[in-house]
Formats: C-alpha cells, sequence, structure tokens
C-alpha cells in the first residue's frame, strides 16, 4: 500500500518509477515492509527562494531545492542541477537514485540531491555567479563536509562548485573546500574527476563485453544520446578501446557517420563551435532516430525518460549503459528486459562520478592528493567489483534484470544499516 498521502513526492515521472524498481527489488529480495516504506519518502527536503539581480537591473526568482532521501550511511552526498525542467518531486527522485547508488557501491555516504528550476543558457556569467552564490547561502544550513555534500549535475561545472565552496566559506570565515566535490583542481578537486563518470561507464561496458562474450573493436556500433560531460568522455573511451562510435547527440540533435567518427576532430570541433552540426563526414540525425539506430551499444546520457512506453519498440540496441539517471522507464525497462536487452543500470553504469567525488572528499579531507592513474585505478577496482556482485546477485535472484539486482544489492546494505541504527526516538 502506498502511503505517499501527501502526493508531492510522486509528481514527477522519475520519483514514481524510482518507486516502482524499489518495490520490485523489495519484492524479489523480500525487504522488511518497514523499512521499504521508509525508503518510499526522503528524510528532508528545503525548498528556497533564490532572487537574483539580472544583468538589466531587475530582480528575478528562482525556485531551489536540497533533498536528502537517506544519510544512514553517512553525510548526504548528491548533484546540483540547473535545468528549466527541474522539480522537488524530480529531485527527490534523483536524490534516491543516491541513495542506492552510495549503498552498492560501498561509499560511506547518503543520497542527496539539488537544484534550481531555471535555463542556464538564458543566465550571463555573472547572473550565473549570483545565482549559486545565494542558493548556496539559502542551503546552508544543512549542508557541509559532515551533512551533505554537493557536486555537478547537469547544467552545473567545476566553476559552479568553485563558487559555491567559495560562498560557503565566506559564510564560515575560513576555507572549506570538502563542502563540494568536482571542484577545480586547484581548489582540491581530484585528478580524473571530470571524466570519472564517463570512464566508470565504459568500465562497465567492458566487464558486460566480458560477460557477455563479445569483444569490443571496431566492429562495436555505438550511439550516445547527450554530449556533455558524461556523453562526451563515455565516446571518448569507447573510441580509444577501438569501439565504432557512429552517432552522438545534443539537446539540439545529432550526427551520424555509419564508418564511425573521428573522435579526437570530433572533440575538437565540438569545443571550438559549441554544436555538432556541420562537422565534417557526417549527416544529421534526430534525438529519435538516434535512439532507434541498429547499434551493439547504446549509452543514453542526456536526461531521464528518453526511452518510454511510445519507443520502445523501435530501440535495436543489444546492450544499454545508462549514462543518464533514470533514462529509461519502468515499463519500458521491463519491455527491454524481456527482449534479452542488457542494460546496465544508472546506479551502477554511472557510479564513477559519486566514486571518484568520495576520493576527492577523502584526498581533500587528508590534504593528501593521489595521481590521475591512482584514482582510474581504485576506480576501476570499485566499480568492477559491484558490477560482479550485481551479476552474482541476478543469478542469485534468478533475474536477468541487471536494475533489480543492483537495487537489492543497494537497498540491501542500507536495510542492514537501518536495522542496525534503529528507530529514532
Ligand atoms: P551535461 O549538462 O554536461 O550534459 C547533458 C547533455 O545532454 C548535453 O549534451 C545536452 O545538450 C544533452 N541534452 C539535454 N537535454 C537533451 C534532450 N532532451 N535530448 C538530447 N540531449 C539532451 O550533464 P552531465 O553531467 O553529462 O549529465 C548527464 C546525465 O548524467 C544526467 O542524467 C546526470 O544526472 C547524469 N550523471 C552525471 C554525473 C556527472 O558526474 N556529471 C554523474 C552521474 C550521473
Amino acid at each position: 500500500m502506498s502511503i505517499l498521502n501527501s502526493g508531492i513526492w510522486e509528481a514527477s515521472p522519475l520519483y514514481k518509477n524510482a518507486v516502482l524498481q524499489l518495490e520490485e527489488a523489495g519484492r524479489v529480495m523480500k525487504l522488511d515492509p518497514n523499512v521499504l516504506e521508509r525508503l518510499k519518502r526522503p528524510k528532508r527536503a528545503l525548498i528556497v527562494s533564490v532572487p537574483i539581480r539580472l544583468d538589466d537591473g531587475a530582480v528575478a526568482v528562482f525556485e531551489g531545492y536540497r533533498v536528502q532521501h537517506n544519510m544512514t550511511l553517512g553525510p548526504g552526498k548528491g548533484g546540483i542541477r540547473y535545468h528549466q525542467d527541474v522539480s522537488l518531486s524530480e529531485v527527490a527522485g534523483l536524490a534516491m537514485l543516491m541513495t542506492f547508488k552510495c549503498s552498492l557501491v560501498g561509499l560511506p555516504l547518503g543520497g542527496a540531491k539539488g537544484g534550481i528550476c531555471v535555463d542556464p543558457t538564458r543566465l550571463s556569467r555573472l547572473e550565473k555567479q549570483s545565482l549559486t552564490r545565494r542558493y548556496t547561502s539559502e542551503i546552508n544550513m544543512i549542508i557541509g563536509p559532515d551533512k551533505d555534500i554537493p557536486a555537478p549535475d547537469i547544467g552545473t561545472d567545476a566553476q559552479t562548485m568553485a563558487w559555491m565552496m567559495d560562498t560557503f566559506s565566506q559564510e564560515q570565515g575560513y576555507a572549506i573546500p570538502g563542502v563540494v566535490t568536482g571542484k577545480p583542481l586547484d581548489l582540491g578537486g581530484s585528478h580524473g574527476r571530470a571524466e570519472s563518470t564517463g570512464r566508470g561507464v565504459v568500465y562497465t561496458i567492458i566487464e558486460t563485453a566480458k560477460h557477455l562474450g563479445f569483444d569490443i573493436d571496431e566492429n562495436t556500433t555505438v550511439a550516445v544520446h547527450g554530449f556533455g560531460k558524461v556523453g562526451s568522455v563515455a565516446a571518448e573511451e569507447m573510441a580509444l578501446l577501438g569501439a565504432k562510435v557512429v552517432a552522438v547527440s545534443d539537446v539540439d540533435g545529432g550526427i551520424y557517420n555509419r564508418n564511425g567518427f573521428n573522435m579526437k576532430a570530433l572533440l575538437a570541433y565540438y569545443q571550438k563551435n559549441r554544436r555538432l552540426a556541420g562537422f565534417p563526414e557526417s549527416e544529421p540525425i534526430t534525438n529519435d532516430e538516434l535512439l532507434a539506430l541498429k547499434v551493439d551499444i547504446l549509452i543514453p546520457a542526456a536526461i531521464d525518460g528518453v526511452i518510454h512506453s511510445k519507443n520502445v519498440a523501435k530501440v535495436k540496441a543489444k546492450v544499454i549503459a545508462e549514462g543518464a539517471n533514470g533514462p529509461i522507464n519502468a515499463d519500458a525497462h521491463k519491455a527491454l528486459v524481456e527482449r534479452g536487452v542488457f542494460i546496465i543500470p544508472d546506479i551502477l553504469s554511472n557510479a564513477g562520478g559519486v566514486i571518484v567525488s568520495y576520493f576527492e572528499w577523502v584526498q581533500g579531507m587528508q590534504n593528501f592528493f593521489w595521481s590521475e592513474a591512482e584514482v582510474n585505478e581504485k576506480l576501476k577496482s570499485i566499480i568492477v567489483n559491484a558490477f560482479h556482485r550485481v551479476v552474482d546477485g541476478m543469478h542469485r535472484h534468478k533475474t536477468n534484470d541487471m536494475k533489480t539486482a543492483a537495487l537489492i544489492a543497494g537497498v540491501d546494505r542500507l536495510n542492514r544499516a537501518m536495522l542496525l541504527r534503529g528507530l529514532f526516538p
């Protein structure tokens, strides 16, 4: 029985999907119903108004959120999203995914997420800085290196984290780099953090290939939906492995080349022009067409809900690595699993970001920094280990659904910790 009595949490498809998937995992693992009910709702949510002065002198007010879903295992951890579709419910759903992700990969961290309902592409640099500083100030009572540690997500980056760190530090009176991760290297960021999510996606694809018994070589075709911080790195790493990246896209549409792109040239072109259209030796393709390409590996790395009941029948990829959070709706996911598509679930596939965020936090606390090779090696070891635990769980629970198995692994650790800590008071 659902006890989400106010309905506010359930307003977004992402939250509803996360709960449906949690319920399915709970059913298979016979989860304590009291723990299940607690996990269906976030622990705490803060809604803030963020007024800023625009460059033309007018004042605009944006709505911001920080949601802490569960902090049983440690401080909250999760990105800050600037996007026009951000809502309290969506942020809560993303915070819930963070809880299960951190637990699955064995981090001493809980799940949180934040965001502002804003189209950041319409703001100047100064306006973005004002927005970030005021938002940080409004949520400062619930964040901190021991409480809840934000990081970048859609529409935010290392510069955003630098402004957040500075604002928080100014208000406390001394430098507190540990309040955020994904910082620039010069402020205590970690080597390899920027690439970590895309790299982690590719590590899980390599394990999938071994598990399913295929080689990744020049005959392996890949399509990447979303060419941002996650998608562009995943595309680059797949090309470095020798695979043929035949299609990539961003919010404005995509490009296709059946022989595979010269990835170095494509990255340089995108860096210079900030668009994919017009890249030599490519033809335009829509985002819908890209998702329906007959490729070996599809990496949806943009936003949630892009594969749903209306387009799932057209999806032809054999393996889907969820670079984004929640890119496949629950019903589409079920249909794909029934068709034998191997889906590497978001809480596993894109966990590289939070794993290296954790490394950044640890390095910062020790004031002792590691080389990029060390970071990558440790990242690989954690994510590969988690992959095999999920595959083992799939066999143990007699399911061919990696998502349910991953959730079970995440929820299982959390369940034990919650029962040990008990219910306060
Ligand atoms: P980003 O803002 O750097 O990139 C997003 C990309 O998606 C851009 O290329 C954008 O043009 C494209 N896009 C946006 N809307 C689109 C649409 N409707 N159709 C097609 N393309 C669209 O964001 P990011 O950090 O790369 O995050 C992408 C996804 O990965 C998000 O779901 C995010 O939550 C998830 N994620 C990110 C990290 C991280 O470390 N950055 C970690 C884990 C998960």
